[in-house]
């Protein structure tokens, strides 16, 4: 399988990272997970836009322009033959030397940009059948808008629920449900769907984005609204949304049937839309 580095296609095997990178020493850089169907991109725009605005927060000089970055991206994906699945590349501030947690002159210190792709199948089957989750304190930082590559703390929370053989970890403060380990978090409640605002304590989602859009227009009541933990237990469905899992029923938490333990109908349509929505643009 062939890889990215900065603008070469290279064998994975002949990628040598610096153990200088600051990527490697410090979690310092970005990263971003587009999902491709049918061998065209879905919201790339909107996942590149966002690798730009939080590289903007970090003062991480990218190198690449938003087009150059998306025709690297084809290349990769072209050179791989993946029509359907997942591509994932990161940018991270660059090899300095001597470690110092300051950031270093973008100049004398160029960003590192790497990315390599997955083929993978929709898994319909857990589209239907949905999984099971936990729930934890949120433990991790305050700048969870910014698609860090530092994922400590979203790596530990998914362990947790692993190891009691849940696939996903909810996470609250204080009892308000924030996001997922790796998703963000749905509650359907008398046929109202809601959602954490995005602000700094959850990923700004682009499969958010998009299910707020189809929900929107087929007049489902949407409200981007916390909620608490015990509101989530008591909902009438329960999902979570990420580029590659798109919209997730939840049906057990904390060892709890979610409802009757079965997806529920608003998931199902808005599974159904959001699979329409990919159709307009990556074709069937
Ligand atoms: N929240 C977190 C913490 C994530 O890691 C992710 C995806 O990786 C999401 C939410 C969902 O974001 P997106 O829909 O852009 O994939």
């Amino acid at each position: 399988m062939k890889v990215l580095l900065d603008d070469k296609i290279v064998e994975r095997n002949e990628v040598k990272i610096d153990m200088e990178d600051r990527g490697y020493q410090f979690g310092d850089g970005l990263y971003e997970v587009i999902r491709a169907y049918n061998g065209t991109f879905f919201t790339a725009d909107e996942h590149i836009d966002r690798l730009f605005t939080g590289a903007k927060k970090i003062d991480l000089v990218l190198p690449f322009t938003k087009n150059e970055l998306k025709e690297r991206l084809y290349k990769l994906m072209k050179e791989n033959e993946i029509e359907t699945g997942n591509i994932y590349f990161q940018v991270t501030r660059g090899i300095a030397i001597p470690r110092d947690h300051s950031y270093p002159d973008p100049i004398k210190v160029p960003a590192v940009f790497t990315a390599s792709t997955t083929k993978v199948p929709r898994d319909q089957a857990k589209m239907d059948r949905g999984i099971s989750v936990i729930t934890l304190p949120d433990m991790r930082w305050l700048h969870c808008d910014i698609k860090s590559i530092s994922l400590l703390g979203n790596v530990m929370a998914k362990h947790e629920a692993h190891k009691v053989g849940a696939e996903e970890a909810i996470q609250h403060r204080d009892g308000i449900v924030t996001e997922g380990a790796s998703t963000n978090m749905w509650m359907v409640k008398d046929g109202v769907i809601y959602t954490h605002p995005d602000g700094n304590l959850v990923l700004p989602g682009i499969t958010k984005i998009v299910l707020l859009d189809v929900a929107r227009k087929a007049g489902i009541p949407v409200k981007e609204e916390a909620f608490t933990l015990e509101q989530l237990k008591n909902a009438d469905e329960v999902f979570s949304s990420s580029t590659t899992i798109e919209a997730m029923p939840i049906v057990e938490i904390d060892g709890v049937k979610v409802n009757d333990g079965k997806r529920g109908p608003v998931v199902k349509q808005l599974q159904d839309l959001y699979v329409k929505a990919v159709e307009e643009v990556c074709g069937k």
